[in-house]
């Protein structure tokens, strides 16, 4: 384990979790836990890696279409931000809590280190079903997190993007949130925005793009695939962009689903024409001409590279065992249980961890950003260009590590991660 010596002080501190302590992320504990069985960090530096910085819980009340009046609940984790300001999604969801958004909020400062990019880790998100509420009253309870927290976001400091049922469209709200509370224009923000109001080109696929190129690079060290038959969990912004790009690359996309439920064909689906389905109908499910399968039926089909896009934890202890796809490639954040990813070891299922796989959606907000500070306006092409590079270079680093300490490529993804962060925790002073 030489690499991970040079950046990380061994001693053996795992058994201790202040499991009394609010502000601990037991989940990262539990990720760290595994990941560094047998390595250990010195107990500053685990102390300083369970515990975000800043926890942010808001409440805060929606005029209702009805002329009523209800309060919804909000978070904003930061988790660290030696790398620089931090960065992270917005999540709408129903069943969200502050465990998923600390968890979330690790996971995106781990990834900005893998791919080298200058930016700490957050994320937020509103306890809310987002498909209950009607335009105007999705719009005022964006506009209502976002004067909640305006105080703890800017272009310097912290910088929410889309997530899962958020979009473009409400990323747009809450720029214009932002600028109306401050008075001034800084459009750097939020990422994820419209073309019209300081986008980047090719930034509503980036997260999908940018895991074709890992696994173009994975494919083509771990042995190609012959006609490669893939499955994939979700079909929202990840979900359907994945499908359609893997499909366009020739693989054949024989199954694929939604909330609703899944479809499958051994021949291969028109992706274009689910596309319209789910467009027009609200789901993949009521795509005809195609066998309908459950959730779960899809996860366990045989398949060669099973994509989950959708939500944390699907793959789990129990159902980890009928994965037959050779590889796993985590658009998700999160798919995979940590009980669940040694079972997937254990069955030489090649799993390609989210902190590697979805980059691309936070390189290419990187690149937004940049452009937003700097009021360039830049070609597709040389967004693209800049994130195949990124993607590459961050997949040889993670490989050249998994080679070097023979490990999982988890496990050498999050050792970059760790080892970047505490590197900059070092350089400030924080850590001796
Ligand atoms: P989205 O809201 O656009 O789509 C989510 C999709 O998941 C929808 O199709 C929904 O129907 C489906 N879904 C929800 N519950 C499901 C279930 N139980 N089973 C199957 N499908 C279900 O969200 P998104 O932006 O595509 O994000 C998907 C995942 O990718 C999330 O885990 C997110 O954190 C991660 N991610 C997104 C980005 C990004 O740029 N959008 C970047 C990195 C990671």
């Amino acid at each position: 384990m030489a690499e991970i010596k040079r950046g990380i002080t061994v001693l053996n501190r795992f058994e201790r979790i202040h499991v009394d302590d609010e502000n601990v992320c037991r989940h990262c504990m539990a990720q760290l836990r595994r990941v560094y069985k047998g390595l250990e960090l010195s107990p500053e530096e685990l102390e300083l890696l369970e515990r975000p910085r800043r926890t942010f819980i808001v409440s805060f009340p929606v005029r209702m279409d009805d002329g009523s009046t209800r309060m919804f609940t909000g978070y904003r984790v930061q988790y660290n931000d030696a790398r620089g300001p931090t960065k992270g999604g917005i999540r709408f969801h129903p069943r969200l809590t502050l465990e998923d958004v600390r968890n979330l909020a690790y996971l995106m400062a781990l990834k900005c280190a893998v791919v080298d990019i200058p930016f700490g880790g957050a994320k937020g998100g509103i306890i809310v079903n987002p498909k209950e509420l009607s335009q105007g009253e999705l719009e005022r309870l964006t506009r209502g997190y976002i004067r909640a927290i305006h105080g703890f976001i800017g272009p310097r400091k912290d910088i929410p993007a889309p997530d899962v049922y958020t979009d473009e469209r409400i990323m747009a709200w809450v720029l214009d949130e932002y600028e109306k509370t401050l008075g001034k224009s800084a459009p750097g923000v939020v990422t994820g925005k419209p073309l019209a109001l300081g986008g980047s080109k090719g930034r509503s696929y980036a997260t999908a793009l940018g895991g074709s190129y890992i696994l173009d690079e994975a494919l083509q060290v771990m042995g190609g695939l012959e006609d490669s038959r893939v499955a994939v969990q979700g079909f929202g912004n990840v979900g359907a962009n994945i499908a359609r790009i893997l499909k366009e690359n020739g693989y054949r996309v024989i199954a694929v689903s939604d909330s609703k439920g899944g479809i499958l064909d051994e021949g291969g689906l028109d992706i274009g024409e689910v596309m319209g389905c789910k467009r027009e109908k609200g789901s993949v499910a009521a795509f005809p001409g195609a066998e309908k399968i459950t959730n779960e039926e899809l996860l366990s089909l045989g398949c060669d590279i099973l994509v989950p896009a959708a939500l944390s934890d699907q793959i789990t202890e129990e159902n980890a065992s009928m994965v037959k796809a050779r590889v796993v490639l985590e658009l998700a954040n999160s798919p995979v249980t940590v009980a669940a990813d040694d079972v997937l070891f254990g069955n030489g299922v090649k799993v390609i961890p989210d902190i590697l796989a979805n980059a691309g959606g936070v390189v290419v907000s990187y690149l937004e950003w940049v452009q937003n500070l700097s009021g360039e306006t830049w070609r597709r092409e040389r967004v693209i260009g800049r994130l195949k590079r990124i993607m590459g270079s961050a997949f040889r680093e993670v490989y050249g590590i998994c080679r070097e300490e023979e490990c999982s490529m988890r496990l050498a993804a999050h050792l970059l991660g760790v080892r970047r962060i505490l590197e900059a925790e070092r350089l400030r002073g924080n850590l001796r």
